[in-house]
């Protein structure tokens, strides 16, 4: 999609610090890491958000999830880690492509 940043992140017209890519998504380090491991997971079809999710994106979704724990085994934190997709602007939304964040390294302390 036109003037989305993580789509030209995904065709390689904005540059990023890949951590793995395969035909359906495309993971990346966050440019401002909120914890010692951040990277990002985004699906390659622009998908705006959370709220835009339906059956036809199951596998997609569980697909990326499954990389997640296959990318936390290799990065070394599988033991403990959060998974967080900010839908909209209430939740701090600031690019609207879908992407789950994955965050750990260190003691996260409880989400409440
Ligand atoms: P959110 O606030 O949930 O929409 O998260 C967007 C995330 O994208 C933030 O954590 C930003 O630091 C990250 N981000 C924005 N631009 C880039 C970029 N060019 N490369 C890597 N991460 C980015
Ligand atoms: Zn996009």
């Amino acid at each position: 999609m036109e003037n989305c940043i993580f789509c030209k992140i995904i065709a390689g017209e904005i540059p990023s610090k890949k951590v793995y890519e395969d035909d359906l998504c495309y993971a990346f380090y966050d440019i401002q890491p909120l914890a010692p491991q951040h990277f990002l997971v985004v699906p390659k079809a622009h998908i705006a958000a959370a709220n835009e999710i339906t059956e036809e994106h199951a596998a997609l979704v569980g697909h990326i999830f499954a990389v997640i724990a296959e990318l936390t085994k290799e990065l070394g934190f599988a033991d403990g880690f959060r998974v967080v997709t900010n839908c909209g602007e209430d939740a701090g939304q600031t690019v609207k492509h879908l992407h789950f964040h994955v965050l750990g390294g260190k003691p996260l302390g409880s989400f409440n």
